[in-house]
């Protein structure tokens, strides 16, 4: 399994992510433990993905080891003695993750047990995919050197997620949606045999046997991941967007339509305002489900549901104003006064209409900011009293406002004489 060197790419490394590293090989030798860095770490370094989410797994007292790693590094440690884990958390704020590797191993059933050396190997085993199976040992002698058992290489060079024994999906269903995470995000394909293992848990209801909080933990990662729509489109085919609720349908339009939210938000950029492209995604995801109260906790906890529900009640009759022949301004203004920035992008990407977006991107620029400057102080000089016709007024100079009759204070001041507003 040592036949690929990852010096290289190792030296490679933004300095203080390899000094780190390389503090940790020492620490090793001090102690006589073998160290490693494996999982997502050792996959991105191969493929030349910048991830500096750091996982060591110690061939000893991991937690000896992490306190020592601590000391040298000026951190701060959480231990979890019971697990034989830590985490150091460094000065940035970048935590490390250090495990005691498990000891016992059997290569074959009969086979005296490996101890020293197996470890690692059993620490391996126990994770989802070959390709996060990887680890590269950090002790100066063998710094770089990789350890691959299960195929992780190869299967990164031909693009496949490929569980390691069969039983995996049943032992831990949430590796359904990893699997699919990863396939998304580096557009690898799932190998044939793990594909079949997935649809034999999905078949066995193994979804199910989940807690809500899961599933919509692995559901949002997954929809936060670079290709959002890879995922969605992976979910559907193997029938796990099915499986969660029957409600849900997601068609090709969907999918495309997701595809496209990027590009929408980008069209919305100029405005620096912050947007929640997952608030997004979601809207669209339910643009066209009848029952949203049965699925919309799928992807949230309670907060936002009356939010999507408006946006997705109000959609159609929102599209019919935008395309009525009569709209001016201030009725546009009236229509999208309010919505969040999230709904705003949503229609301008579900309508897929350029006319209907030329006013979503009118109200954008020009209306949205737009404000009077007469406040109740002045209406008050104006000796008007206060009550329900203030509202009106400031409703008037607005709706001026907006159709261009009025600009400055001295104008909204003029506006109210002129037109008698001040309800004596
Ligand atoms: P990401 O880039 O999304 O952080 P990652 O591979 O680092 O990817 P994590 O969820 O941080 O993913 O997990 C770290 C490592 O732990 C993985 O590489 C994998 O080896 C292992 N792992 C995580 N979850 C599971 C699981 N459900 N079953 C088996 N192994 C897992």
């Amino acid at each position: 399994p040592e036949k690929y060197n990852c010096v290289s790419k190792l030296n490679k490394l933004p300095p203080n992510i390899l000094s780190l590293l390389k503090s940790a090989g020492e620490i090793g030798d001090k102690l006589n433990y073998k160290v490693f860095v494996v999982g997502g770490f050792v996959r991105d370094l191969i493929l030349n993905r910048p991830n500096f989410d750091i996982d060591i797994v110690i061939e000893g007292d991991g937690i000896e080891f992490a306190e020592e790693f601590n000391k040298r590094l000026n951190g701060t440690i959480n231990t979890y003695a019971s697990f034989g884990t830590a985490t150091v958390i460094l000065e940035t704020g970048e935590a490390i993750d250090i495990v005691t590797a498990r000891r016992e191993y059997y290569e074959h059933p009969a086979a005296l047990p490996k101890i020293e050396k197996s470890s690692i190997w059993s620490d391996l085993f126990r994770r989802d995919f070959t390709i996060n199976c990887m680890a590269l040992q950090l002790n100066e002698k063998k710094f770089g050197t990789l350890l691959d058992y299960f195929g992780g290489l190869e299967d990164l060079e031909n693009k496949k997620i490929r569980i390691l024994y069969n039983l995996s999906f049943i032992e831990d269903p949430t590796r359904i949606f990893r699997a699919i995470r990863f396939a998304a995000r580096m557009n690898f394909a799932i190998e044939e045999e793990t594909k079949e293992f997935i649809c034999k848990a999905i078949s066995e209801n193994m979804i199910k046997k989940l807690s809500e909080d899961r599933i919509r933990e692995e559901l949002v990662s997954i929809l936060k991941d670079s290709y959002p729509h890879l995922g969605l489109k992976l979910l559907t085919e193997y029938g796990v967007i099915n499986n969660l609720n029957s409600d849900l349908i997601i068609d090709a339009d969907i999918i495309e339509k997701v595809q496209n939210i990027t590009k929408s938000i980008k069209e919305f950029d100029s405005f620096n305002i912050e947007i929640s492209k997952y608030k997004v995604i979601v809207l669209q995801i339910l643009s066209s489900v009848n029952n949203l109260d049965e699925v919309m906790n799928l992807f949230f906890t309670t907060s936002h549901f009356e939010e999507i529900k408006n946006t997705l009640a109000h959609k159609n009759s929102i599209y019919e104003a935008l395309l009525a022949e009569n709209l001016d301004k201030y009725h546009l203004f009236t229509l999208l006064k309010g919505l969040s920035i999230e709904s705003l992008v949503f229609y301008y990407n579900d309508c897929n209409d350029e006319y209907m977006r030329h006013y979503i991107m009118l109200y954008m620029l020009i209306l949205r900011n737009i404000s009077i400057h007469v406040t109740g102080e002045d209406l008050k000089k104006l000796n008007i009293s206060p009550g329900p016709i203030y509202k009106k007024i400031f409703d008037e100079i607005l709706k001026a406002k907006i159709l261009g009759l009025v600009y400055s204070k001295e104008d909204e001041l003029k506006f109210i004489e002129k037109n008698n507003l001040l309800g004596k």
